[in-house]
């Protein structure tokens, strides 16, 4: 893939001993790892985060490894390496067809679930217009009031984040100037329409440099803007 920043593994795993094991082993083959202990964190760390592989333990506190693989494969195809403590539980796993990638059975070795983790990375590998792909996709961390494309960010004020939001949410939808001011100021102040366009010029300057030579935002004459990703430098 990517080969000039490492790849970014998801370890989901509430046994802390364990996850701290599997996390330094990941850094030591070269790997970065991110580790959660709790179901419910998952989903919304990978929408904000789009790791390259997720190993994901089948028995967690708050929801379970089955429940967020089907999830996770809703938005996304990032390689599921699932784990569980028992052998008899991989064919029922097969047999659910979840979409994981592998599985792999516990108690396991650290270096065999390294040697896992590499053979399917190798085996999901993308394209380089995968990678490139992935790399031009915009994600918004919202709690951090920052977008994302592959290793670049760039920080947002509250305004700008709400307006990107909105557009972001909604590909291809026109949106007024009026609605957007709905969204972002909640307290109805009254601003003027060249507000809107100079939150969104500095808006569009801060995605240029995260996606260059790409125009995300789009003004649609005499209507308002839309977000459509993926489209040349018209705008
Ligand atoms: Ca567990």
């Amino acid at each position: 893939m990517n080969a000039d920043r490492p790849q970014h593994i998801l370890v989901v795993e509430d046994e802390a001993k364990l996850a701290r094991l599997l996390a330094d082993y990941l850094a030591a083959a070269g790997y970065t790892a991110h580790c959660l202990a709790d179901g419910r964190e998952v989903v919304p760390w990978v929408r904000a985060h789009a790791p390259d592989l997720i190993l994901l333990d089948l028995m967690l506190p708050g929801r379970d490894g089955l429940e967020l693989c089907r999830e996770i494969r809703g938005f996304s195809r990032v390689p599921i390496v699932m784990a569980t403590a028992r052998v008899e539980e991989i064919d029922r796993l097969l047999g659910l067809e979840l979409g994981a990638d592998d599985y792999i059975c516990k108690p396991y070795s650290p270096r065999e679930v390294v040697a896992r983790v590499k053979a399917v990375l190798r085996r999901t590998a993308s394209t380089p217009e995968a990678a490139k792909e992935a790399s031009d996709r915009l994600a918004l961390d919202e709690a951090g009031y920052r977008v994302r494309a592959g290793e670049r960010e760039a920080e947002l004020t509250a305004v700008e984040f709400h307006l990107f939001a909105a557009l972001y949410g909604a590909p291809g939808r026109i949106f007024s100037r009026g609605q957007l001011m709905d969204r972002i100021y909640a307290d109805q102040r009254v601003v003027s329409d060249r507000t809107i366009d100079s939150h969104i010029k500095k808006l569009r300057r801060k995605l240029s440099e995260l996606l260059p030579g790409q125009e995300v935002i789009h003004s649609v004459y005499g209507a308002g803007y839309r977000y459509e990703p993926g489209r040349g430098g018209e705008s």
